[in-house]
């Protein structure tokens, strides 16, 4: 796979510079058999510096998780070497699975098997709270 061209496939771009990392595990990029380049520090016209991903594969991609860490990214499907289609994100109403409660007292604590669900109190401040006992995520 070179660098600039990929013919089919998935480039999240936009990404905040030194960001690349976080979602490339957040996502679990590790465990596809395709290329993925990571590239960094890449000069940009809309911010100063970005971080690019480029997958080479059209793999489904959790919109929920990117929200998370930057709703500023972009995703650009890329078919027959063209995009496709660009997808903006926003941020999830709902987070599942990606984030534990830390309330020691909430009852996922307890009850293990009850799914981690976080929803968003605050948009503006990006504030997501437990559903179960309130508790503020960050
Ligand atoms: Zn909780």
């Amino acid at each position: 796979m070179t660098i600039d061209a990929i013919k089919n496939g998935i480039v999240i771009d936009h990404i905040k510079a030194g960001r690349a990392m976080e979602i490339y595990e957040a996502l679990g990029l590790a465990d596809l058999d395709c290329s993925v380049a990571i590239i960094k520090n890449v000069v940009s016209k809309k911010s100063a510096r970005k971080d690019i991903i480029k997958i080479d594969a059209d793999i489904p991609v959790n919109l929920a998780v990117l929200g998370y860490i930057d709703p500023d990214i972009t995703i650009n499907i890329i078919k027959d070497g063209r995009v496709a289609e660009k997808k903006h994100i926003e941020l999830p109403k709902k987070i599942y699975g990606i984030l534990r409660c830390k309330n020691p007292r909430c009852i996922t604590t307890v009850e293990q098997e009850l799914p981690q669900i976080f929803k968003l109190t605050d948009p503006e401040k990006r504030t997501y709270r437990c559903i179960y006992c309130e508790s503020k995520v960050k």
